[in-house]
């Protein structure tokens, strides 16, 4: 059988073993609802429960401060809709996941309302510079009076780099404006603690975090009020009906478990090291670079699983779909996005030319992932990129010969 190494952990990661496990029972015997009096709803109630224990462990926050959702974008969803209302203005920035900007962009459209035209909220989306990081300082210069919230995300989906949340929650909390992070990238990779970030609502997605697809949480600190998105039961504190996805919920609580227990065994140190040596020998290739350098050539801070590099004269998808032929799974960018051949919005926000943010590749690790992995991608990446660009009317032999001088004088 072909052997297959999948690098792509930001689109989604496996369940654990231990994931799958727990919640079985919870697709048979445990069938209960959760919100049913008798026996079997006690057992499912006792379930959740414990689970929105762990995912409060995991964020440093109390378990009434947790809301299970379906996933990321409902809980990206249910604190942008939850907090801004007509005529409000957020602040949110360029590079964030379409979870956020796609709300931003509805928010901002005027609605009709019994013939009468009223106006969505205004809509400040903050650059970011080379590295991929917003600047604070930006963020403090575009509040306005009407500011409602700020929504920056922690660390990025396509290159890894992780934002200033903490300056940023100082920020709001000095403007007296409410702040959203999406931490969908961050949750298992690096510690997370809401009082720290100083942040009032924060999103997790369990299949981020070798949990199952189709949950995840919103944090919501105590006493922001926040109109809910779904009517129906009183589930969830009436803060978002629906009867609860008992066994996702118990695998994201076991998934944040876990987490903690690889935090306090160093397992992200562990995963930096296997990303920094592939990231190493793969920027080794001529005619390479990591997005989200500093100018020194330092990486600049980023969880421990992501690289993004360009491999100047080729088209990324060719070499996702190459790569994939010989049993390597990465990606071009954000899953939801692949299949178009629009560059990256977060690539090309971080100043990247239109052509190499289409040459650009994001490796990104999982807790499955052994040493011969990384192995398995250094023996076949770098000849597919030479192959690829063999056949690249763009990348001829003299202008390669030309680039491997100029590679070696820079790594020199
Ligand atoms: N936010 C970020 C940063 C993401 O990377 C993703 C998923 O790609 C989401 C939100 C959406 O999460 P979900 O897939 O759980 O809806």
């Amino acid at each position: 059988m072909m052997r297959r190494v999948y690098l792509d952990n930001n689109a989604t990661t496996p369940v654990l073993p231990e994931v799958l496990e727990a919640m079985r029972p919870y697709f048979g015997e445990h069938f209960g609802n959760a919100s049913s009096i008798h026996h079997h709803g006690q057992e499912t109630r006792t379930a959740v429960e414990r689970a929105r224990e762990s995912v409060a462990a995991l964020l440093g926050c109390r378990a009434s401060e947790i809301v299970f959702t379906s996933g990321g974008t409902e809980a990206d969803n249910l604190a942008l809709f939850g907090l801004a209302r007509h005529g409000d203005h957020v602040n949110t920035s360029t590079i964030e996941h379409h979870a956020v900007l796609n709300a931003c962009k509805r928010l901002a459209t005027s609605s009709v309302i019994e013939g009468n035209e009223i106006q969505g909220c205004e809509v400040t989306y903050i650059p970011v510079d080379g590295h991929g990081v917003v600047d604070p300082s930006d963020v403090k210069r575009a509040l306005r009076p009407n500011t409602k919230l700020i929504s920056v995300m922690f660390a990025n989906n396509e290159t890894g780099v992780l934002q200033p949340v903490a300056e940023i929650g100082k920020i709001a909390r000095e403007a007296g404006v409410r702040f959203h992070t999406d931490a969908v990238q961050a949750a298992g990779k690096v510690p997370i603690d809401v009082d720290t970030i100083g942040c009032d609502l924060l999103t997790i997605s369990a299949h981020k975090m070798h949990g199952p697809q189709g949950v995840g949480a919103l944090y919501i600190r105590k006493g922001t009020a926040l109109e809910p998105m779904l009517y129906g039961g009183s589930h969830e504190r009436s803060r978002r009906a629906g009867t609860e996805n008992v066994p996702g919920i118990v695998g994201l609580g076991k998934a944040a478990e876990l987490a903690i227990a690889g935090f306090e065994r160093g397992d992200d140190r562990k995963m930096a090291a296997a990303r920094d040596r592939l990231e190493r020998e793969l920027l080794a290739i001529e005619a390479t670079g990591l997005n989200g350098t500093d100018f020194r050539g330092e990486p600049t801070p980023r969880v421990p699983n992501t690289t993004n590099i360009y491999f100047d004269g080729i088209e990324g998808e060719a070499l996702v779909i190459a790569l994939d032929l010989k049993g390597l799974a990465v990606s071009t960018g954000a899953a939801c996005s692949s299949g178009s051949i629009e560059p990256s919005h977060v690539l090309l926000a971080m100043g990247l030319s239109s052509e190499r943010a289409k040459a650009s590749i994001r490796f990104s690790l999982g807790k499955q992932n052994s040493p011969e992995d990384i192995d398995f991608g250094l023996e076949v990446v770098p000849e597919t990129v030479s192959r690829l660009r063999e056949l690249s009317p763009t990348y001829s032999k003299a202008a390669s010969y030309e680039r491997r001088a100029a590679h070696n004088q820079r790594s020199a």
